[in-house]
């Protein structure tokens, strides 16, 4: 039994990584699918026909004459992932909008729906069913059947419980422990996780450039909040239930002033959009209502503020700044990433807040515990939630669904349930 199990799991990760190479390069031809994933000709002309078979892959270019890789006067066909066999959705909940973007197998998505919604005012048990309806309706729109939709990834800003599959707090909703996982599961009969918004950043990041971002990477998100995907040993780490990595809710000063979490002196109570607009209009004072959401041109007015001289806008965005470079400091003091790189919208301000950063960054750690880390501030686009939910959910596909050769295999080992 126990070797029935073995050869299960080696078959079963085969497949898997041959999936996930045609993911990460595109179409191949076997002989270099081969090189890639290290299979050897015979289990590569095995899985191949068993994927054509279950319609996951297809081959294209038979009548390619000029192809690079023609061998011996014959064209050598490519070998890719088949658009058609499933779908898979997106969903990113963020304060008072939600956007859905559809996806096929090969990951091309749909234009991503945006849509309004009230969330932070909503009844917790309405939620859930409000998003099923908008996917079913949006879904129709498109042409796309329900039943074709294998996976559901959702991603949300605030912290995200992968166990449970609800949202325990999110500055998004005035309520706590919002159920999302069940009621979209009963509505939809659509299997669907469950994430933070800074981790599939993260993930995106390690799937554009795996060799650059997967190692160990931070990825500090600046914004609405202050959020971190943590790239550990090449893969993005969520702790016990996915409530990791929430470096904007570690304590910067007891006591301080106001966070969206209902405590005082957190990172982002003095680093997120609206920590740094409280520190320019209001001191901090804690009579500034901090779940209202700071709109994007009041925080362009207060940059523009700071970039022509005035001392109080220059003076919050400092201030933001060396709270961040002092928790970035403890963050290198604790995992040694070889980068840390900032995204989100917030880093349109980093060059009001870089000498505050590195100033704190100096007096906060030894030059040698710093002095290999590389920084990077990327581009933001929100699309890199999207992208990163759909890459996370797809992977998830390829590994733990079409890996197993059967929808919903469970493998048994040991006595131990391994899917
Ligand atoms: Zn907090």
């Amino acid at each position: 039994m126990l070797k029935k199990a073995n050869s299960d799991l080696v078959r079963r990760q085969n497949r898997g990584l041959f999936l996930e190479t045609l993911r990460q390069h595109g179409p191949l031809a076997r002989i270099t699918l081969g090189h890639r994933t290290g299979l050897s000709p015979a289990s590569i002309t095995s899985i191949s026909a068993q994927l054509i078979d279950e319609g996951l892959v297809y081959s294209i270019g038979e009548d390619d004459a000029v192809s690079a890789e023609t061998k011996r006067g014959r064209p050598q066909t490519r070998l890719a992932l088949n658009p058609k066999a499933t779908n898979v959705l997106a969903v990113s909940i963020s304060v008072d909008s939600i956007e859905l973007a559809f996806a096929d197998f090969s990951g091309a998505t749909h234009a991503p729906v945006k849509l309004r919604m009230d969330t932070y005012e909503i009844p917790k048990e309405e939620f859930g069913p409000r998003v099923a309806n908008e996917i079913k309706a949006n879904a129709r729109k498109l042409g796309i059947e329900l039943s074709s939709i294998t996976r559901i990834g959702i991603a949300v800003q605030g912290v995200a419980d992968t166990i449970t599959g609800e949202i325990p707090w999110s500055p998004a909703f005035r309520a706590r422990d919002i159920p999302v996982v069940k009621p979209l599961e009963r509505i939809l009969g659509i299997p669907c996780s469950i994430g933070n918004n800074a981790n599939m950043i993260a993930e995106a990041l390690i799937a554009a450039d795996r060799k650059k971002y997967g190692g160990n990477t931070a990825v500090v998100f600046l914004g609405h909040g202050v959020g971190l995907g943590l790239i550990l040993n090449g893969a993005v780490y969520d702790g016990a239930n996915g409530r990791a990595a929430e470096f904007g809710h570690m304590n910067h000063l007891p006591d301080g002033p106001l966070c969206r979490c209902g405590r005082h002196g957190c990172l982002e109570a003095f680093s997120a959009d609206y920590g740094i607009m409280r520190m320019a209009t209001n001191g901090q004072g804690n009579d500034f209502d901090v779940h209202a959401a700071v709109r994007d041109e009041e925080m362009r007015e207060l940059e523009l503020a700071a970039e022509s001289g005035d001392t109080v806008a220059i003076d919050a965005f400092n201030r933001a700044g060396e709270v961040l470079g002092f928790g970035i400091a403890r963050l290198i003091a604790l995992i040694n990433p070889q980068r840390v790189v900032l995204a989100g919208p917030g880093t349109r301000a980093y060059d009001l807040m870089k000498d505050s950063i590195w100033e704190a960054l100096r007096r906060g750690l030894v030059h040698d515990l710093r002095k290999y880390v590389e920084f990077e501030v990327v581009p933001y686009g929100k699309d890199m939630i999207t992208t990163g939910t759909l890459v996370e959910t797809l992977r998830h596909l390829d590994r733990d669904v079409f890996a197993t050769g059967q929808k919903g295999t469970v493998l048994e080992f040991s006595g131990r349930k391994i899917a």
